[in-house]
């Protein structure tokens, strides 16, 4: 598995170099809303990573830290509202990434109990959703957030 840290994987998805599933979807405050990176077990699991390359919460410029918890609320709502999630999770651990990144994990009321919570981080290859429902999730939460889709999907 490549190195996410050499070059960095988030810087290169906030400049659009890199295209996560739907690519960004909101920006606001210096922040980027965007999807998971990978395959996804759950429709709608967002990360909000920050414009500035920081490795973590405690160094992020003041603006980012100031929009923070309006852009991960108006996510979450977009999550519940437009998909249905029942709760949604955030997890900030950075361990691998060394770039401000937090995951914002919807779950639903079919969500099985092992993918609950951080269970989610421990899904199995056969839990990855196909890539046209991933995709038809993302856009709905693009159109909730009120960005306008980008060509190239
Ligand atoms: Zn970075």
């Amino acid at each position: 598995m490549a190195d996410p840290n050499d070059p960095c994987i988030a810087c290169r998805i906030v400049r659009e170099d890199h295209r996560p599933p739907g690519g960004v979807l909101w920006r606001a405050g210096g922040l980027a809303v965007h999807a998971l990176d990978g395959p996804t077990p759950l429709p709608g699991w967002l990360v909000i990573t920050s414009e500035a390359h920081v490795r973590a919460w405690y160094d992020l410029p003041a603006e980012a830290a100031a929009a923070l918890g309006g852009v991960a609320a108006r996510a979450m709502q977009a999550q519940r509202q437009s998909l249905g999630a029942e709760h949604v999770y955030a997890f900030a651990i950075g361990d691998v990434l060394h770039h401000f990144h937090l995951h914002l994990v919807p779950r639903y009321a079919d969500t099985p109990a092992r993918l609950r919570g951080r269970g989610a981080f421990e899904s199995r290859p056969e839990d990855a959703l196909p890539a046209w429902r991933v995709v038809a999730a993302l856009e709905t939460l693009r159109r909730e957030l009120g960005r306008t889709p980008q060509n190239g999907s």
